[in-house]
């Protein structure tokens, strides 16, 4: 089979896993990959760093201005991608529950998603890219060759985010963090920008009874079968 440079575009629910496969499925055959949800969170830190933000307010007037001044972008360090917000590494300060939290809030701002849309289909012009999100599939790449729809139960995601969060050090009670799935979820389904759905012609793949050795070989065929690679 002739082998081709596609787009692979992967959306899903927050916590359903999309971002550990993708990165494997990037490293294996060779991909840039691309987070969407740290550009999302680092915007939000640049915003609760310059007080525009905070859990319960933005100041919407001023966010055209913090875009202006927002550069992110991606290294290397240690083998690991981390974001990097104007040249700092903010990787560990955007995984924080609160940090998630507003990224939530501003990703919802049409103001913040055009940016943030220009900028990634700027990063997908050479092909060769794997994009996860929530709108990748539907607005930044309709045209991808290749779309995943990554979901799994609830539960299951709060259990999965419980033990992440745990494991860098926060202390959060599970019942907040199912709260923080839904809420989230509601957020990204409900949005009238950019809202997270299925694109009509992606692959559904529900994890909620799969391992990530299962899930990602049925990635890893699909992609196959559509790259040759
Ligand atoms: O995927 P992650 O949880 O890191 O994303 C953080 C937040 O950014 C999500 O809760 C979601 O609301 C938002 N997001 C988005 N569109 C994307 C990626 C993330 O609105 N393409």
């Amino acid at each position: 089979m002739e082998q081709k440079k596609i787009i692979v575009a992967i959306d899903g629910h927050s916590s359903s896993g999309k971002s550990t496969m993708a990165k494997r499925l990037a490293a294996e055959v060779g991909y840039v990959y691309v987070d969407t949800g740290a550009m999302y969170r680092a915007f939000a830190l640049h915003c609760v760093r310059l007080g525009v933000m905070d859990e319960q307010n933005i100041e919407e007037p001023k966010i055209p201005e913090v875009i202006g001044k927002t550069a992110i972008s991606f290294a290397i360090v240690d083998g690991r991608q981390h974001t990097l917000l104007n040249g700092e590494d903010v990787e560990s300060e955007i995984r924080t529950l609160r940090i998630g939290n507003c990224a939530s809030r501003i990703s919802a701002l049409p103001i913040v998603r055009e940016a943030m849309v220009n900028a990634q289909q700027k990063m997908g012009m050479e092909k060769g890219i794997i994009m996860d999100g929530r709108d990748i599939g539907t607005v930044v790449f309709p045209s991808a060759e290749m779309k995943v729809y990554v979901t799994a139960s609830e539960e299951v995601r709060a259990e999965r985010r419980f033990l992440e969060l745990k494991a860098k050090g926060e202390q959060p009670t599970m019942e907040a963090v199912l709260a923080d799935v839904r809420d989230r979820d509601y957020r990204d389904t409900h949005r009238a920008v950019g809202p997270l759905k299925k694109a009509d012609d992606a692959f559904v793949l529900d994890n909620t009874y799969l391992n990530q050795e299962e899930q990602y070989t049925l990635l890893r065929l699909y992609f196959k079968s559509l790259s040759g690679l």
